[in-house]
């Protein structure tokens, strides 16, 4: 059913803020408009579904790319300004909101009364020789109700990625939309996306929030050196660094491919790495450099069902720019992988993002040489209480000491 946590998260989306951060982010919506443009020959004409519109604007971007349908659903109250964004822009025949959840609840609607939605949300059914002797009833003010698309779908659109990839769990609402519409064959976009690790250097980072306490206008705070560390580097940070803080090629974590992957497989997902050759450091000046931690970053692609080739004849014509002011050339470049899918990369040696980079960071620096290995393992899993939040269990290893770090972080946290 639909629990509380689920009805602060989506509430968390009714604010504006949070549309205007992922809408200015440049890289993140000028990357989807360019990939729904290079795929344009799949979608004129066709039924899309946009799995979490917010203000619309995949939606939008969608029908002005041709699309016959539009089905726009998002459970959050943004539904009401999408709705009205798509009304302005005359848009109303082909992009339809759904207000509602895209998950099939096990409410059992009992019927309107008083103006007031009555569901068993949980049902506790008292028998007593026979009599009934009571029903326990949730009178939610608000009911979240899930949507019903009468027809199968051509594409399934979201922007579902999460910090560290996998935070808020919507990878499992896209799942259930393409299980529940998605015509065989139909294209899901982005359509793979893979989450890295990476062993990091960061001493600005550390001096700042910790060898600070040294000498604190002449006085010697080094007492509080241990709290720092506990309260700076408990919990994941979202944070940029560059390429020059990551000192080695990456370890994929994950890669998913939104064709295939299924809701099981979210609950946990685990890796075992191993880092060698720690070659960046060298060109650091402080070597050998201190390994403060662990970086993580992720990217989506692009492809087309079976990774059939998109059509790159529009690509052109899809550079425009948000509110119409220019776009310098160097955002114009979109990465794109060997197989010419376009790839929207959140790593450090890209453009930023709003998604940064996620650090888990070591209470103290290891000291490693150049060809010295780390190793070990790593477990995100969704939490039994509220699968939005995500328990990180991180074990490392290097010149024979082991330590391991865990963080059971609420999910409004990094949100
Ligand atoms: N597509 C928009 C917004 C992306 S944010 C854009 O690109 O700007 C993700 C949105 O998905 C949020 O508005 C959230 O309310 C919605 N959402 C998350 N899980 C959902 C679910 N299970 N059903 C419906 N909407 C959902």
């Amino acid at each position: 059913p639909c629990t509380d946590f689920d009805m602060a998260y989506f509430h968390s989306y009714a604010h504006v803020g949070i549309h205007e951060e992922m809408i200015k982010d440049r890289v993140r919506t000028e990357t989807y408009r360019a990939a729904i443009m290079q795929h344009q020959s799949l979608i004129e004409g066709k039924v899309v579904v946009d799995v979490g519109c917010g203000t619309g604007i995949l939606s939008i971007f969608c029908a002005q790319a041709g699309a016959k349908r539009v089905y726009a659903v998002d459970a959050s109250d943004i539904a009401i300004q999408a709705n009205e964004v798509v009304k302005a822009n005359n848009l109303a025949e082909k992009v339809i909101v759904l207000h509602g959840r895209v998950e099939v609840e096990s409410f059992i609607y009992l019927g309107n009364c008083n103006e007031l939605v009555f569901y068993i949300v949980e049902s506790y059914v008292l028998l007593y020789e026979g009599k009934l002797l009571s029903v326990r009833l949730w009178v939610l003010d608000a009911v979240i109700v899930d949507v019903e698309i009468d027809e199968e779908v051509d594409v399934i659109i979201s922007e579902w990625m999460g910090y560290m990839l996998l935070y808020e769990s919507m990878l499992g609402s896209v799942i259930t939309a393409r299980d529940r519409w998605l015509k065989r064959g139909g294209l899901i976009l982005p359509s793979t996306a893979t989450l890295y690790m990476a062993p990091i250097t960061h001493p600005d980072r550390y001096n700042d929030s910790i060898e600070f306490w040294r000498n604190v206008y002449g006085i010697d705070m080094s007492a509080m050196m241990q709290l720092a560390k506990q309260c700076a580097f408990e919990e994941p940070c979202v944070e940029t660094i560059s390429g020059e803080n990551v000192l080695t090629w990456p370890h994929v974590v994950k890669h998913v491919d939104c064709y295939s992957i299924q809701l099981h497989e979210l609950e946990s997902v685990s890796t075992r790495y191993k880092f060698q050759s720690m070659m960046r450091a060298l060109m650091l000046p402080c070597f050998p450099a201190p390994l403060h931690g662990f970086g993580f970053w992720f990217d989506v692609e692009f492809t087309g069902p079976a990774n059939s080739p998109p059509n790159n004849h529009t690509q052109s014509s899809v550079i425009g720019s948000l509110n119409n002011d220019p776009v310098d050339g160097s955002q114009r470049k979109k990465r794109t992988n060997p197989n010419d899918a376009l790839v929207l990369s959140t790593a450090p040696e890209d453009p930023p993002t709003h998604w940064q980079q996620t650090l888990i960071y070591f209470y103290d620096p290891l000291e490693v040489e150049q060809d010295q290995v780390i190793e070990g393992s790593l477990v995100l899993s969704q939490s039994k209480e509220n699968r939005r939040f995500m328990n990180i269990h991180l074990e490392y290893s290097s010149a024979g000491r082991s330590y391991v770090k865990e963080s059971l972080p609420a999910a409004g946290n990094l949100t």
